[in-house]
């Protein structure tokens, strides 16, 4: 039937503007471009605009380009383009052969400078930085105009060349765009187009001392690169008439238009620059990977897959007004994408003890068991089971309160892909703690043989003490406490101090042997793990938690 192959798409506002655009003949392709400046890691946010940019790139068969804004020296560091590209080459947006450099268009840039000085739209100020504020007005109060405003053409070109030659100090002379100091919008009042500033830029060197502002330098790249849609975020929004007046004096032929929407925020989590320098500059977080955070690389090593990120931000969608998504739906998402992918394995967190009575003292017997019940292509696995086995603490109690299905004295559960065992004894230190559990097994109620004499209510895992692997597993919980409020009243982090949790005795079974640094798995009834990127090695294996099985998360309708 026709209408059942027919999907209802939705488009987002982007995608309408597009549509128009193509149909009115405003451009006849599509190409955008994620422009980030390389003095920082990417976060969650930035995965937002690379996927929205190439999303559309791919969507109407046109271009994505990578390109770093590097045209203000201070910050740049070229350790972030590395980084940078890396990031969003594993989150699978595709630049091809188009990576570009603002910065190689220092020559256009200083080129448009002039064209707008023979055009009599720009002009070298002399005013100090205080006074061009002074200048500039208010919101409620239109500025004035420099008395530097109506130099000659001539004067301007042989200031401009001597900014350029670095006959002055920083600071002491700009090139200011000549348009309209009584605007309402303040970013029209003469913004500064060209600064000097004497500093050794990463790929330029000391080629240049004077810089373009980020207002006149961006339309510039978007126009040279033959960008359609220049998407940012809405901070922009204001900024619009001078990125629309900056192609235009500049008469470029086909001008890209700047599209806004709004930033993506996320609770619970960290997102500023300044505040995780600082978790990592006082060794609350382990680099700016450490799995508490949600920078690009940080959700990688915690397990998250690009496709988990992408289900995400999909689900987020594309608007124009600010708000914040729940944490938890970034954790919906990586359960979605796992959850009938990877093989669930059994392991013991917290162990205890459990030594089966009657058990053969060299008897080992392995089990068939199934990967993934939710996929049978997954396959199957031989599992040990022997006279001592691990359990996790909180499956034993003493005194349990009703409905308390587990193992207690006296009471018999079903060990998971395995035997009925009942407690028989426990021990305990001096301390009170429990250190060992003696169970008899009944050897007619293994798993799979059909067995129907009786029923257990509870069924637990376990790990062969025999053949487990000790392991080495990280718990997180959010770094901070949205509802307890981000900040403390001093302006620092509200931190929580339990967001890590290291777990040093666990035991796995041993169907790890294969395992790699970001494989992942579910250890069952514990949640998702993965091996960490960084410190899992064979002779120390370390997992992470991405997430626990566990969620009160409901999708939006
Ligand atoms: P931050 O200060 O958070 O690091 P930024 O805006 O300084 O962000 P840029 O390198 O300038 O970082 O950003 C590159 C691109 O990513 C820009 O187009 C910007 O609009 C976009 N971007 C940055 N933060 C977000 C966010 N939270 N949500 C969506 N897009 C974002
Ligand atoms: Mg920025």
């Amino acid at each position: 039937m026709e209408l059942e192959n027919e999907k209802i798409e939705s488009k987002n506002f982007i995608e309408l503007i597009i549509d128009k655009d193509l149909e009115e003949g405003r451009f006849d392709h599509v190409q955008t471009r994620f422009p980030p400046e390389p003095n920082g890691y990417l976060h969650i946010g930035h995965a937002k605009s690379i996927l929205l940019n190439y999303g559309l790139a791919k969507k109407y068969n046109g271009k994505f380009n990578m390109r770093f804004d590097d045209t203000n020296p201070t910050k740049e560091k070229e350790e972030f383009v590395e980084s940078i590209l890396k990031d969003i080459k594993w989150l699978g947006a595709d630049w091809e052969d188009r990576l570009f450099f603002a910065s190689n268009y220092f020559e256009q840039m200083y080129e448009a400078a002039i064209k707008l000085i023979k055009k009599g739209k720009a002009y070298v100020c002399d005013l100090s930085p205080e006074e061009i504020r002074e200048y500039r007005g208010t919101l409620t109060e239109p500025g004035k105009d420099s008395p530097y405003r109506n130099r000659s053409v001539e004067e301007n070109l042989e200031l401009f060349d001597n900014m350029k030659k670095g006959v002055y100090k920083d600071g002491e002379k700009v090139l200011r765009a000549k348009i309209d100091m009584t605007s309402p919008n303040i970013n029209m009042r003469d913004p500064i187009i060209y600064r000097v500033a004497h500093m050794t830029h990463h790929k330029t060197g000391d080629k240049w001392c004077i810089y373009p502002m980020y207002d006149f330098a961006h339309p510039i790249e978007d126009a040279i690169e033959g960008v359609t849609h220049s998407i940012c975020t809405l901070e922009f929004e204001d900024h619009r008439p001078l990125y629309d007046w900056v192609v235009r004096e500049l008469e470029y032929p086909n001008p890209p238009r700047q599209i806004e929407f709004a930033k993506l925020y996320v609770t619970n989590v960290v997102t500023g620059k300044r505040y995780i320098k600082k978790l990592v500059e006082d060794g609350i977080v382990d680099g700016w990977d450490d799995p508490r955070l949600v920078s690009i690389a940080a959700l990688r090593r915690r397990g998250f897959t690009p496709e988990s990120i992408k289900m995400f931000v999909d689900l987020c969608g594309i608007s124009k007004s600010q708000s914040s998504v729940d944490y938890a739906m970034l954790e919906y998402c990586i359960r979605e994408d796992l959850k009938a992918k990877k093989p669930r394995l059994m392991a013991v967190l917290d162990p205890i003890k459990v030594i089966i009575d009657n058990y053969p003292e060299d008897q080992v017997e392995w089990f068939d068991v199934v990967n993934n019940v939710e996929c049978p292509e997954l396959g199957t696995r031989k599992v040990p089971f022997c006279k001592e086995i691990y359990i996790d603490r909180e499956d034993f109690m003493e005194e349990p309160p009703k409905k308390y299905f587990r193992l207690f004295p006296g009471n018999e559960v079903r060990l998971m892909n395995a035997y009925f065992v009942k407690c028989v004894d426990y021990k305990k230190d001096e301390n009170g703690n429990v250190t060992e559990i003696h169970c008899t097994y009944d050897p007619e109620t293994r798993s799979g043989s059909g067995f129907t004499g009786r029923k257990v209510k509870g069924t637990i895992h376990w790990v062969s003490a025999r053949h487990g692997v000790k392991s080495e597993v990280r718990l997180y919980e959010n770094i901070v406490d949205e509802e307890k409020g981000k900040l403390n009243e001093d302006g620092t982090l509200n931190l929580n101090p339990n967001s890590l949790t290291v777990l040093k005795d666990c035991y796995v079974e041993p169907n790890i042997a294969d395992v790699k640094p970001e494989d992942k798995f579910q250890f069952v009834r514990q949640g998702y793990f993965c091996a960490d990127l960084k410190d899992y090695t064979k002779e120390k294996p370390v997992f992470n938690r991405i997430v626990s099985l566990k969620s009160s998360f409901k999708l939006p309708k």
